[in-house]
């Protein structure tokens, strides 16, 4: 993760009357830079700089940062031949993605849950079996995104830090559980090529090219056979636009924070049909 600049946030009016307490830190950081030990933004220790406080979870559409830089997102998997084709897609391009999961299609494909993390990508939760989570008792929602995240650490050794909901069905009350009681992001996007009505892969690959903006986050669906043709394609023309690729977490990771951080919610927008 890339540390703010010290120099960045450096109060302007202490520049002159804390020289003494600079040069203090100076020594303990063992560095020359200009810091200041009251600073809001970073505090300093034995070893230097110390990283940011823990992010508290937060939804999100995009993420704000200038650097062309976007993430690619697959829902509703793993299929047993469309992902591992999208897998070589992807490795054939050394690009990383993140994959949002059913619980029971981990449970039925754990070899290539296992593929998406060996191969360096993120795995998200997607729910059990689809629901509209907006619908759920709060015992069954509970049980659809622990159950899911309990099979995707069983199965593949990682414990996943976001969510998206089924059908970007969210209000207050499922945002809380999963914000607070499950400490997830919820991550929503900011591009949709509504792959799912299969509308060949041009018209997806176009839809993606064109909708990305930096920070942007790129839905798709990796049980269309449509969508997995778009990929090369839309890979080729993202770099030839100088757009790099990220997963969502790594995407969180890199976004400044002097702008609000949190997108407003999206509007509960029709992700696709319940799967397969
Ligand atoms: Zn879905």
């Amino acid at each position: 993760m890339k540390l703010l600049s010290p120099v960045l946030v450096v109060p302007a009016l202490c520049v002159a009357a804390c020289a003494q307490e600079r040069s203090d830190v100076a020594l303990r950081s063992g560095s020359s830079s200009a810091l200041h030990p009251h600073s809001p933004s970073i505090s300093v220790t034995s070893e230097g700089v110390a990283p940011r406080p823990p992010r508290v979870p937060a939804q999100y559409n995009s993420v704000n940062m200038s650097r062309p830089i976007v993430a690619l997102t697959f829902d509703d998997g793993p299929h047993p031949e469309l992902t591992p084709r999208l897998l070589d897609i992807l490795r054939q391009n050394g690009v990383r993605a993140t994959f949002y999961v059913i619980g029971r299609n981990v449970e039925t494909y754990p070899d290539i849950a296992r593929r998406i993390v060996a191969e360096g990508h993120e795995i998200a939760n997607h729910s059990w079996s689809h629901p509209a989570l907006t619908s759920l008792s709060a015992g069954r929602l509970n049980s659809e995104i622990a159950n899911t995240s309990e099979v995707i650490q069983r199965v593949t050794g990682r414990r996943p830090t976001n969510m998206r909901p089924p059908y970007g069905a969210i209000n207050d009350r499922v945002r809380a559980s999963m914000l607070r009681e499950h400490g997830l992001d919820v991550i929503m996007w900011s591009v949709d090529p509504l792959d799912w009505k299969r509308p060949g892969a041009e018209v997806v690959r176009r839809r993606l090219v064109d909708g990305a903006t930096p920070g942007g986050i790129l839905l798709a669906h990796d049980i269309h056979p449509g969508t997995i043709e778009a990929v090369p394609g839309t890979i080729q023309d993202l770099k030839a636009k100088g757009y790099g690729f990220a997963t969502v977490s790594q995407l969180l990771a890199l976004q400044e924070r002097s702008v609000a951080q949190a997108q407003p919610p999206a509007a509960a927008g029709d992700e696709g049909p319940a799967v397969q």
